[in-house]
């Protein structure tokens, strides 16, 4: 369950508006695979990590060439041959049990015969819950709350933008807490933020950043290059409309001292430095910081935002570690 958490938390964020999900497959105490949903309308963490392992015992199958989740579903249905009868999955969130973009896990895991099915968290989205009386009542040996409190804490954003709002604030930082200065992080960072920027609803940057800096705010290091709406949060109007940032095809760009539009969006991402964190720190339910680090894996705990707590952090690669908080008492 550890290594479907850590997978999961590498595409937090860019699973929207589905939440993060991790999937692990072990068969005679060996890990045969470990997988992440990573976008939506694509497959679900566990039929990635079913065909995973599966091609470890079949390397030469045709399955191998199969991408769209329908038919993984319907090549695993036709095909497992009783290969999973002895492979149990670990699954961060109770497997879905209804038809949507894809065809539902619950039903795939019986109909595959599964050994055991261990659960992170249950499902609280009502559509998709089930998958667990589904397993139970095809008499699969289910197990639940497999360190859930860790699976939570992947489901948190999720569960916000499923309430109605999820706005989170992105920052990047040194190691010794500047921010000024010319790019801070790594291409791997910058990559993330892209990609990220292309699934979000609405970016939200401070007047003085688009004074200063002159940014472009678009996705180019992203795969789909979708750039988003923004709002310039500024009570003057006074920008140089040849900023880059205006000139992207496809996008509305709102300069208002109010932060309403933020309100009518679901997947709202902030960016900036300390000084915006402080103006608006009562609209953000969460922090993505990304921290270069000087020395390799250096650990830093010492990250201080008023009201918020580290909920986990990974590194993206020797120097650049991505640290989300979460508001206390949320
Ligand atoms: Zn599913």
């Amino acid at each position: 369950m550890k290594l479907a958490i850590k997978e999961a938390w590498k595409y937090q964020l860019l699973t929207y508006p589905n939440p993060a999900v991790g999937a692990t497959v072990v068969k005679n105490n060996q890990v045969l695979s470990v997988e992440a949903h990573k976008e939506s309308g694509s497959s679900h963490a566990e039929v990635l990590a079913l065909k995973e392992a599966f091609l470890i015992e079949y390397p030469h199958s045709e399955l191998k060439n199969i991408i769209d989740s329908k038919e993984i579903h319907e090549f695993l249905a036709l095909n497992h041959n009783g290969f999973f009868r002895n492979c149990e999955i670990y699954v961060t969130l109770e497997p879905c049990n209804h038809i949507g973009k894809t065809p539902a896990c619950a039903m795939l895991l019986e109909t595959i015969r599964i050994q055991k099915v261990y659960i992170g968290t249950m499902d609280p989205n009502e559509s998709a819950s089930g998958g667990y009386e589904r397993l139970k009542n095809a008499n699969i040996n289910v197990e639940l709350n497999i360190l859930k409190e860790q699976t939570d804490k992947l489901l948190y954003p999720f569960l916000k933008y499923q309430s109605g709002h999820f706005i989170f604030f992105k920052m990047a930082m040194r190691e010794d807490k500047s921010i000024t200065g010319g790019y801070i992080t790594t291409q791997d960072s910058l990559n993330l933020v892209h990609n990220i920027r292309t699934k979000i609803d609405l970016m939200v940057i401070g007047g003085n950043t688009v004074r200063t800096d002159r940014p472009t705010l678009d996705s180019r290091f992203s795969v789909l290059k979708k750039s988003s709406d923004i709002l310039i949060f500024s009570s003057k109007n006074n920008f140089d409309k040849s900023i880059p940032l205006f000139e992207i095809p496809n996008r509305k760009v709102t300069i208002s001292s109010s932060l309403d539009l933020v309100k009518e969006k679901h997947f709202v991402m902030i960016e900036g430095g300390y000084n915006l964190f402080s103006k608006i720190t009562e609209t953000i339910d969460y922090m993505m910081i990304f921290v270069s680090h000087k020395i390799k894996y250096n650990e830093f705990n010492s990250i201080e935002f008023l009201g918020f707590k580290k909920e986990y952090s990974y590194y993206l690669n020797d120097y650049d570690e991505v640290v989300f908080l979460k508001k206390i008492n949320d």
